[in-house]
């Protein structure tokens, strides 16, 4: 592995519009770490990200703890209420989720960028992952491979280009896009693997969320260097836009005290 403080010098153009004009946001800076704001299209986002290698154990860690927290907030209040909750809850752990992507995407191949072990199985849905970590990617392809899914260990940016064209009818970039040092290539490939009409579920940290407003440097969904965009709806929906999709919003009424944007990413049908 480099050592990732070689990579400290290393700066970047715009993720997103690939603009090179950009202001400093000295609030934000914080030990080597120099966050600024595109003049162009207004995203926040790390100037000199550490590297891939340097992400791996920090993101693979954050990855699964944050699926685990998320799946026992989110499962609480609905299984209570379902009568089928003992059953999905030994049988699928999640059902929430399974409801929802069964909602957005149908049926069908489903892919899960930085889909960690990829414990959960979706009713409906062969998985198939993407994934950083050797020992999760690992882990996850014994997962998958029990209902005909694989993962590819990688890069996102990288690893999605094994997919064939037109192979998924939805793709899950949940608490993946802010870690992502190439989210424009990733999301070209997304829109090139997805079936016409696909879509992609996105979940990242909202930069416009009253919680960082009020909590500035403290906000929870400040890590360095481990996030590198912070999005805003309106940055969010400009990469959708130069990536081919548009855009629809999961949380619009809560968005503004949210910390997360929850939105679905639409390929137009062909
Ligand atoms: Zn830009």
């Amino acid at each position: 592995m480099n050592a990732p403080d070689l990579r400290i010098d290393t700066t970047r153009p715009c993720p997103s519009c690939g603009s090179e004009a950009r202001a400093e946001m000295p609030l934000f800076h914080r030990d080597e770490w120099r966050m600024v704001k595109c003049r162009d299209c207004d995203l926040v986002y790390l100037l000199n990200p550490p590297g891939y290698e340097a992400l791996v154990e920090d993101f693979a860690w954050e990855k699964t703890s944050a699926d685990e927290h998320l799946a026992r907030l989110e499962a609480r209040p609905i299984l209570q209420r379902a009568d089928l909750a003992t059953r999905w809850r030994h049988k699928i752990g999640r059902k929430p989720d399974a409801v929802r992507y069964a909602e957005w995407f149908g049926g069908g191949n489903l892919l899960n960028v930085g889909c960690a072990e990829a414990s959960v199985q979706y009713p409906g849905f062969t998985q198939y992952g993407i994934e950083i970590s050797a020992e999760l990617a690992e882990a996850a392809n014994r997962n998958l491979a029990e209902q005909g899914g694989y993962c590819v260990h990688g890069p996102g940016a990288e690893a999605i280009r094994e997919f064939p064209d037109a192979m998924f009818d939805g793709v899950i970039l949940r608490s993946y896009l802010e870690h992502e040092e190439h989210p424009r290539p990733v999301l070209e490939h997304v829109a090139r693997v997805l079936k016409p009409g696909g879509r992609a579920y996105v979940r990242v940290p909202n930069f416009n969320a009253l919680g960082r407003k009020i909590f500035k440097t403290n906000w929870v969904g400040l890590r360095y260097p481990d996030h590198v965009q912070y999005f805003t709806l309106d940055t969010l929906t400009d990469l959708a836009r130069r990536t081919g999709f548009t855009v629809k919003v999961l949380n619009p009424v809560r968005l503004p005290l949210d910390d997360n944007i929850n939105v679905l990413f639409e390929r137009a049908a062909a």
